[in-house]
């Protein structure tokens, strides 16, 4: 039986974990000598980086927290599986609120999964191409 201790410690080393993406994210957007700001409170859902006046916004989102479809990063403890199972399909909805109003304030979204940082060539082609496409 997993304690609400226990909890809270895994809770925690996840949300720690989390900062390094955002960090590796935003050095492959500077690399590509895209500007942007962090964490933009005065957008629906606080993106984690965004440009509002070239109208994009990006989420780097945690596989686990996030529960990445079809991903090995978004596996489901096997103590108290029911509040995982809640918390998960939470944490997905309010994402797909944010960038349905992010969306509708005219923003492009764009989502970053943290499994993408395992071949980070790979991402800054994609955000390369983004780039070339005008949505980021
Ligand atoms: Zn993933």
């Amino acid at each position: 039986m997993e304690t609400d201790e226990q909890r809270r410690a895994l809770m925690q080393r996840v949300r720690q974990r989390k900062t390094a993406p955002e960090e590796a994210v935003a050095a492959l957007l500077r690399s590509l000598g895209i500007t942007y700001r962090r964490n933009v409170r005065s957008l629906p859902g606080s993106p984690d980086f965004a440009n509002k006046s070239r109208g994009w916004a990006i989420f780097v989102n945690g596989c686990f927290w996030h529960h990445h479809t079809a991903c090995g990063r978004a596996t489901l403890p096997k103590n108290n599986a029911d509040f995982w199972r809640a918390k998960f399909a939470a944490n997905r909805s309010r994402d797909a609120r944010k960038i349905s109003e992010l969306r509708r304030t005219g923003m492009r979204v764009v989502v970053v999964w943290e499994c993408e940082l395992e071949d980070s060539e790979r991402l800054k082609r994609r955000l390369s191409d983004l780039r070339e496409a005008n949505r980021i």
